[in-house]
């Protein structure tokens, strides 16, 4: 019974944006377990309901962590229905998530932070908001029950594998993140669905920036970055324009 569980004696403090998995996978190695699934298993936890956001199963991570269970249940993607999760005030279909692979900032990851920011797992999301670089692809292929073991992940990731490149903020990442957390606004744009929204203002913005004949598989992380913030820029300016 959720009731039932109590904190455990070793905690970990929950870090502002990470989901309910990232909570758990470093709840597990400061008790000592080698693996989320295994400490998933010991304590009851239904792995499988945690990594799709089951609020039953979140709970009870929270009580086990010793945390207020809003902002973790906030903050982690949550099955609601086929396809879609919840993420804070915006309801997203599974396309414009990355969940088969992990994302990370290569300077978090050097400085030993283990927390994985709930955003991360979104496609359009390619900016670590606290150091200004861009994320970078673990290269690991775990099966999918583990890819959201990220603890385990982070700490076996050698220290300077990874290049940091700085980037600007982005236009299109503050937008996303401002419906996440403040819910769609008054634009024709808040009328699309968020991965719709995402994808239309980064594909305009490839093509202002490279033309129509750039081949989409060369196109690096860099300039969807940079294509998604030109993208919103003009639809917004497009918004705005009364001939
Ligand atoms: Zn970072």
């Amino acid at each position: 019974m959720f009731s039932a569980l109590q904190s455990l004696p070793l905690s970990v403090p929950r870090v502002a944006g990470e989901s309910a998995t990232s909570l758990a996978a470093r709840l597990a190695r400061r008790n000592g377990a080698p693996r989320l699934i295994t400490f998933c298993s010991d304590m009851g936890l239904d792995h499988r309901g945690l990594t799709n956001g089951s609020d039953t199963e979140v709970l009870r991570l929270a009580a086990l962590a010793g945390c207020a269970p809003e902002l973790l249940l906030n903050w982690t993607p949550r099955l609601t229905a086929d396809s879609w999760f919840r993420l804070g005030r915006e309801r997203i279909k599974f396309t414009a998530f990355a969940r088969t692979r992990i994302r990370a900032c290569p300077t978090c990851l050097a400085g030993g932070r283990t927390a994985h920011q709930a955003i991360w797992q979104l496609s359009s999301i390619r900016r670590c908001r606290t150091h200004g670089c861009l994320l970078v692809e673990l290269p690991v292929t775990p099966a999918n029950k583990e890819i959201f073991d990220f603890a385990y992940h982070a700490t076996r990731v050698r220290s300077g594998s990874f290049d940091t490149i700085t980037a600007d903020e982005s236009q299109l990442e503050n937008y996303l993140l401002a419906r996440i957390q403040g819910g769609t606004g008054k634009e024709w744009i808040d009328r699309l669905p968020f991965h719709v929204a995402a994808q239309t203002s980064e594909n305009l913005g490839a093509l202002i920036l490279l033309g129509p004949d750039a081949p989409r598989d060369l196109i690096t992380e860099a300039e969807w970055h940079q294509a998604g913030s030109i993208g919103l820029s003009i639809v917004f300016r497009r918004a705005t324009f009364t001939p």
